[in-house]
């Protein structure tokens, strides 16, 4: 077992309102936020990790939400240099900032890049005004283009668009004219996401009607076809991106690199090759809990080694997302296992076509990638 990579995850969970579609640990902010306590907070949090981290470098930090441009530049700036204080953070770290264009107004993004963000990963989601509304977004069209002209005015030329298809009532033809208006924006990233209808969300309870697989299907190919044409490289499922903006943060996690995550019901992993253990730490997710807590020192909820076939299962789940697959060497370093444990299913994956081998790349098959939830079947524990 050797030491991958270290990144740096900031849960700022707070969101205007909450969307229907979401599912994520997001909270409508009712009243003003606690968004300077809550800064504080975030930087006691951190330092209950460091004993498990002492002299690794963090290559790259993620402001992830919520809404993390609800907190002003100033903010931004005083977690970034207290992360500095704390702890070892590469001068070339990436640090990206997730932004809804509709919560931009109180800082541009010039104040953010000057505040240390050198990334911008908007949640665009559509430009169809119409389905804005629909998904309970607070933002229009128009506040997607003054927010990209915001970006490329503060000369941040690395952003990502998020973008979802398959939306109630969309056609294959619109989910092609939103991935064409995203490019006018020149993005270095684009994500691109189906809707789906999760549990625990407003859409569960009373479900739109979305388009079905095949037409889904079919919006995927056609979207994918223009933005190969446009010079955006698919990476992972749901990324692509322009030669050398591939997301590190993401990558890291997906090659299953070690990550500190800090905030209300943010999850860590660390791995710890003295012990030959991986640990997970997870924070109480709700926010006013989670500051009462870290206060006490008792925000982690939950504390524990991973098992083997977690180990397994976690490898090859988030590395079958990527179109470059599995390294077979990496698979020891990573888990502290022999190859020989995962073999049998490795042999089942390829034996049913859903996987190819090519030396020491292991990949999934054209059937494998859009059959990806198969594999992991697999490989559950
Ligand atoms: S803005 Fe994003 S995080 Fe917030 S509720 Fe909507 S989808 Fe969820």
């Amino acid at each position: 077992m050797k030491l991958p990579p270290l990144s740096l995850y900031v849960h700022l969970p707070w969101c205007v309102r909450k969307c229907p579609y979401c599912d994520f640990n997001s909270h409508a902010a009712k009243d003003e936020l606690p968004a300077d306590e809550y800064v504080e907070a975030l930087l006691t949090d951190l330092e209950q990790d460091l004993p498990l981290v002492w002299g690794r470098t963090v290559h790259s930090i993620f402001f992830g939400g919520g809404t993390p441009s609800l907190f002003n530049a100033r903010q931004i700036e005083t977690l970034l240099s207290g992360f500095r204080g704390l702890l070892p953070v590469s001068p070339a770290a990436e640090v990206t900032l997730e932004a809804n264009p509709g919560t931009t107004e109180h800082d541009g993004f010039s104040s953010y890049r000057d505040a240390g963000v050198n990334r911008i990963s908007l949640g665009a989601q559509t430009f169809s005004d119409e389905q804005l509304n629909v998904l309970g977004r607070i933002h229009g069209r128009a506040e997607i283009h003054r927010a990209v002209e915001s970006i490329r005015a503060a000369g941040i030329d690395n952003f990502n668009i998020d973008l979802m298809y398959a939306l109630p009532g969309q056609s294959v033809n619109g989910a092609v004219q939103d991935v064409k208006e995203a490019i006018a924006c020149a993005p270095s990233h684009i994500s691109h996401y189906q809707l789906t209808i999760e549990p625990n969300t407003a859409f569960h309870v009373n479900p739109p009607q979305l388009p079905d697989d095949e037409i889904a299907w079919d919006m995927q190919l056609e979207c994918a076809k223009v933005m190969a044409k446009a010079t955006y490289e698919q990476y992972e499922i749901s990324a692509w991106a322009r030669a050398g903006y591939q997301c590190r943060h993401n990558l890291n996690y997906w090659r299953y690199g070690d990550y500190i995550g800090i905030g209300a019901g943010a999850h860590g992993k660390i791995t710890l090759p003295s012990e030959q253990a991986i640990r997970r730490r997870v924070r109480h997710k709700h926010p006013l809990t989670w500051m009462k807590q870290v206060v006490d020192g008792e925000s982690i909820i939950e504390d524990r080694v991973l098992g083997e076939r977690e180990r397994i299962f976690e490898f090859f789940l988030n590395q079958l997302r990527l179109r470059d697959g599995i390294r077979k060497s990496q698979f020891s370093a990573r888990t502290g296992m022999a190859w020989s444990e995962v073999s049998g299913q490795v042999e089942e994956a390829l034996a049913k076509g859903l996987l190819n081998d090519d030396g020491d790349l292991l990949k999934a098959s054209e059937l494998g990638w859009r059959f990806n939830n198969e594999i992991q079947a697999i490989f559950l524990p």
